[in-house]
């Protein structure tokens, strides 16, 4: 079991105060890498979540706080966060498995999208439009939308929680936030850290348990008007229809199947860097981890090669253990689905240029290169969420950008490319919400991120991110 001085309270968050113990169901956390048990949580449902939007609902009743006020609370979360860095990284760590240095980027990630909003809070001020059409003057004010619900998923616990929490506390949108359960003691912690700070009651409420029950509960209830959601897209899919006769606004951040293209002049060396970070970064269970790898027939080999040395270095272990680059995946199926995928691109003709036979009694997966992925094979349609390159040769740009972009989804995707005007061609016929060029960067607190297609929509980070949980309210005054 763990022991932290931020997670002293182990129950829910409603009204600015720690829920009392209860006698209902609970539910058990695991560390993914030795399946011992973290800690045993109350499974909440429909009912204590209807109290924390109540309770989210009475912080709407008052006057919203200023701007500068809520830029006070963002700096303060986000000082909060790095004070505690490394204790939070450590809960991290055991609960996601993923490698403690990982783990302390998440948190400095995740406090720089609480100080990104503080910085950009001006965009909210009410503005008056310099034209006075009929007369009037007219002035657009951003008023909070109303109790947000947050519900996020396990690979990054407290940064795909600050991309929401720092937009809703921006606008003034009270929070209900429903973290993953296999990862809720991150967010746990954070409130802890946030019960500390000078928030209203009711700003900030944090519910976790029964997901079906907890979010059409979140669904249905009037006072919620933003659902902010990341996870897949079935789940994302059923929200939309739950929260469609209420006509609330969502913003689905879903899944991805990043392509990532090498073309015959990119500088490989960079290429291959690139894409180790991209890849492997909490073990491939990230929703822009490039995903297909396609490399023209030109540099093939050599790619190929210089791929498979750092992959073959790449040390494996628990998260904790001082040089661990690779930790587990987050359960039994996750590493089911990794065999399964990887299963059927072999017995279709792939070649095993790195990996070892799965070892099924365990969350870990060897990192895989796979080469001679062909059209056809599941792996390139489906996110392996695992530790495996699959590799693909193309021979035209034409023929690589249409493959790219035969998927359902359209989240991030990456292009290695000498030529800018050929990089710029490329990504502009990309249908991905972010492409990077000559690098494997993801998102960044500065700038808007989000989905086309079955990727969702909605944009997470710089302004538009704020604007996701406020309503324009245009008052023209005599
Ligand atoms: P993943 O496959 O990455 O675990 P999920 O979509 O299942 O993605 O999970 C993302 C988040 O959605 C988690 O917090 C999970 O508990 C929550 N969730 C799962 N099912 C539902 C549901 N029916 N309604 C609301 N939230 C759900």
């Amino acid at each position: 079991m763990i022991q932290s001085p931020l997670l002293e309270h182990r129950t829910g968050y409603v009204a600015g105060a720690f829920l009392p113990p209860h006698a209902g169901p609970r539910f058990v956390v695991h560390d993914p890498a030795t399946g011992e048990p973290l800690a045993e949580l109350p499974s909440y449902g429909a009912a204590d979540t209807d109290a924390a939007i109540a309770a989210a609902a009475t912080v709407l009743a008052a006057p919203p706080a200023s701007l500068e006020t809520r830029a006070g609370w963002l700096r303060a979360i986000a000082a909060a966060q790095l004070a505690h860095q490394d204790e939070l990284a450590r809960i991290i760590t055991l609960e996601n498995g993923k490698p403690l240095a990982e783990a302390r980027g998440e948190v400095a990630y995740a406090a720089g999208f609480y100080q990104v909003a503080a910085d950009s809070i001006d965009a909210l001020a009410p503005r008056t439009l310099a034209q006075r059409p009929r007369g009037l003057t007219w002035t657009v004010y951003a008023r909070p939308a109303g109790v947000a619900g947050l519900i996020t998923p396990w690979n990054f616990p407290l940064a795909m929680l600050a991309k929401k929490l720092a937009g809703a506390l921006a606008a003034g949108a009270p929070a209900v936030i429903k973290p993953a359960e296999l990862t809720p003691l991150a967010p746990l912690a954070l409130v802890h850290l946030i019960d500390r700070l000078d928030l209203p009651p009711g700003m900030v409420n944090l519910v976790f348990g029964d997901a079906p029950a907890i979010g059409a509960a979140l669904c249905a209830h009037p006072a919620v008007r933003v659902i902010s959601f990341t996870g897949s897209t079935r789940v994302g899919q059923l929200l939309a229809s739950q929260a469609a006769p209420h006509v609330k606004r969502l913003a689905l951040e879903l899944g991805g199947n990043a392509p990532l293209i090498v073309f015959d002049d990119a500088d490989v060396a960079v290429a291959v860097e690139q894409l180790m970070a991209s890849k492997f970064r909490c073990a491939g269970q990230t929703c822009v981890s490039a995903n297909r790898i396609y490399v023209q027939a030109g540099i093939a080999e050599a790619f190929t090669h210089a791929i498979a040395a750092r992959v073959r270095a790449l040390k494996v272990g628990h998260g904790l253990e001082p040089g661990t680059q690779v930790g587990p995946l987050i359960d039994r199926g996750a590493a089911a689905k990794v065999d399964r995928l990887v299963g059927d691109a072999v017995a279709r003709g792939a070649r095993v240029v790195v990996g070892e036979p799965a070892q099924p009694d365990t969350g870990f997966r060897a990192p895989t290169v796979l080469a001679d992925v062909q059209p056809g094979m599941a792996l390139l349609t489906e996110e392996v969420f695992g530790p495996v390159v699959p590799l693909v040769t193309f021979a035209t740009e034409a023929e690589v950008v249409a493959a790219a972009n035969a998927t359902e989804y359209g989240l991030a995707a990456y292009v290695f490319t000498a030529d800018p005007a050929r990089g710029a061609r490329v990504a502009a016929a990309l249908r991905f919400g972010h492409v990077a060029l000559n690098n494997a960067s993801g998102p960044t607190p500065e700038a808007p991120f989000g989905g086309m297609k079955s990727s969702g929509y909605g944009r997470e980070g710089g302004v538009e991110g704020l604007l996701e949980f406020v309503e324009l309210q245009t008052v023209p005054s005599a």
